[in-house]
């Protein structure tokens, strides 16, 4: 287990429903942005299926949501919120969602894109990891690689100004599986009102005891006291990177 140090210039996070965020990343997002990071959330769902109440339509739905999503996103410093509007419950992995996703990072360009991970169909014995969550992962990391950095792959997005690039971290969500830990100590009262931006899923439950739970259970053996887990997966090195940074300042 190592706990990392790493920050990103800019990261992106993709995930099916507004909460996944919050549950999942949040305060690893939070010492990001801490640490200087530009950050773009990416929701393929608004949740509109997510409100169980006597005549609440799903248009209702989805509107409540994206004011609970967009105020979490601000309460760790993200600003820059996307909307794809597919039907919650109902996220396929189709390439017409992974175009929109390839759109949304040639646009941002992120360094590291945070995502579910679409392997997960059992946690533990009492939860099945959710479909969305599922498609939403599978289709996140069809765009991130190789789908975003091949020119002439959804080469019709150029006529919007969008070129070719290549994320070159993936940082994969997996409820607390990922042997790498981010420290998340100083940012788990964020992770927490980000949390509770999102009243309609909290219903009067108070989420801090099993957040601080499941973080301390993450942090095990990393010396910090909370942390989020991450399998992360490097598909160009620090070197790599640096050199083509520097390529791109000269031009
Ligand atoms: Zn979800």
């Amino acid at each position: 287990m190592s706990l990392s140090s790493y920050v990103p210039e800019r990261a992106m996070v993709i995930v099916a429903h507004p909460d996944d965020i919050e549950f999942g990343s949040a305060g690893t997002v939070a010492a990001w942005v801490k640490g200087g990071a530009e950050v773009c959330y990416v929701l393929c769902t608004s949740g509109d299926v997510g409100i169980a109440e006597a005549g609440m339509t799903k248009a209702q739905a989805a509107a409540i949501r994206e004011v609970e999503q967009t105020a979490a996103a601000a309460a760790v410093g993200v600003n820059d919120v996307v909307y794809l509007r597919e039907p919650d419950g109902m996220l396929e992995n189709s390439i017409d969602l992974r175009r929109k996703l390839v759109r949304e990072i040639r646009r941002f360009r992120p360094e590291a894109v945070i995502c579910m991970d679409p392997t997960v169909m059992w946690v533990g014995d009492g939860y099945i990891n959710h479909p969305d969550h599922r498609a939403a992962g599978t289709a996140a990391v069809d765009a991130i690689f190789p789908a975003a950095g091949q020119p002439n792959l959804f080469e019709e997005l150029a006529t919007e100004g969008l070129r070719a690039h290549k994320p070159r971290k993936v940082f994969v969500t997996s409820f607390r599986q990922g042997e790498v830990a981010v420290d998340i100590t100083d940012t788990i009262d964020l992770k927490l009102s980000a949390l509770r931006k999102h009243e309609s899923q909290m219903k009067g439950w108070d989420p801090e005891p099993r957040v601080r739970e499941w973080n301390s259970m993450a942090a095990a053996g990393t010396g910090a006291a909370y942390a989020e887990r991450f399998r992360v997966v490097t598909l160009e090195s620090d070197e790599d990177w640096a050199k083509r940074k520097g390529d791109v300042a000269k031009g």
